[in-house]
C-alpha cells in the first residue's frame, strides 16, 4: 500500500472539516475523491502533504507515519501536491516555474525533468522563456502539473485539475493524468467533475460534510444510484 489515511479528523478553529476519514491508495493506481464545495477535499490533501495537521488519526506513506512531517520533508519523500487554481507564478517564465518545482533536485534531475515536461506538453517547451501569465488557463494547468512532476513524486495529489476549463481542455488534462499513471506515478485526484474522475479512477470515495460516505471502484460509483443522483446529474 502506498498511502494509508486512517481515522483522520481535522479542524479550522471550531469548523470541523474532516471527521474520521480513512482512505488507501495502491501503488500505480489512481484514487479519486469526489464531493461538492466545502466537503473537505482540499483539507484532506493538505493533511497528506503536511500543510494541515490532523487533530486525530494517522497517515502512513510507504508504511511510515507522516502525520507530523513538515510539507518540505514530505516533498522530499515523494508526496507532491498540485494546488487548486494552479497557482502558477505569472511573473516568472514557464521554465522558471518548472525549476521552482524541482528545487530539491540536482542538475541532472532538473535537466531530465524539463525534458520530460516539454515532451509531455510541447507548448511549454516552445514558450519556455515567456511569462507563465501569458498561458491560457488550460496551459497553466498543464504547467502546474508538470511543475509538480519536477519534484519527482511517488504520489501526486491533484486538486481539481479540471476547474474552470472547457470540456476539450479537460480531456487534455485527463490525457496527461493517464500518461502520468502509465509512467508509474500513483495519483490521488480530488474533483467536483465527478464523471471524468470516476471514469479514470481505479478506486473512488465520496466525501460529504467531512466524512467518507461511499467507496468502491470508479466503475461501481459510476453505477451507484446515489452517486448518479447527487453527482452525475442522471
Ligand atoms: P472546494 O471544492 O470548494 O475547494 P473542499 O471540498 O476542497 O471545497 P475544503 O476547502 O477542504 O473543502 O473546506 C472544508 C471546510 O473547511 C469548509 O467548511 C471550509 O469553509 C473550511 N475551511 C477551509 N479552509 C479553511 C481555513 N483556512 N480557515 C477556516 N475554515 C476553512
Amino acid at each position: 500500500m502506498m498511502l494509508e489515511v486512517k481515522g483522520v479528523s481535522a479542524s479550522y478553529g471550531h469548523v470541523e472539516a474532516l471527521r474520521d476519514v480513512s482512505i488507501t491508495t495502491e501503488k500505480g493506481q489512481i484514487a479519486c475523491i469526489i464531493g461538492s464545495n466545502g466537503a473537505g477535499k482540499t483539507t484532506l490533501l493538505k493533511c497528506i502533504s503536511g500543510l494541515v495537521k490532523p487533530v486525530s488519526g494517522q497517515i502512513k506513506f510507504l508504511g511510515a507515519p507522516v502525520s507530523f512531517s513538515k510539507p518540505h520533508n514530505n516533498v522530499a519523500k515523494g508526496i507532491v501536491q498540485v494546488p487548486e487554481g494552479r497557482k502558477c507564478f505569472s511573473g516568472l517564465t514557464i521554465q522558471d516555474n518548472l525549476l521552482v518545482g524541482g528545487y530539491l533536485q540536482n542538475g541532472k534531475g532538473l535537466e531530465e525533468g524539463l525534458e520530460e515536461a516539454y515532451r509531455l506538453f510541447p507548448i511549454l517547451g516552445e514558450r519556455r522563456n515567456q511569462f507563465a501569465g501569458t498561458l491560457s488557463g488550460g496551459e497553466q494547468q498543464m504547467l502546474a502539473v508538470c511543475r509538480g512532476l519536477m519534484a519527482k513524486p511517488k504520489i501526486l495529489l491533484l486538486d481539481e485539475p479540471s476547474l474552470g476549463l472547457a470540456p476539450i481542455i479537460v480531456n487534455q488534462v485527463y490525457d496527461l493524468i493517464g500518461k502520468i499513471r502509465e509512467s508509474g506515478i500513483t495519483i490521488l485526484l480530488v474533483e467536483q467533475n465527478a464523471k471524468k474522475a470516476l471514469c479514470i479512477a481505479d478506486k473512488a470515495y465520496v466525501l460529504e460534510n467531512g466524512q467518507i460516505v461511499i467507496e468502491g471502484s470508479g466503475d461501481e460509483l459510476l453505477c451507484s444510484p446515489a452517486v448518479k443522483k447527487a453527482y452525475l446529474g442522471e
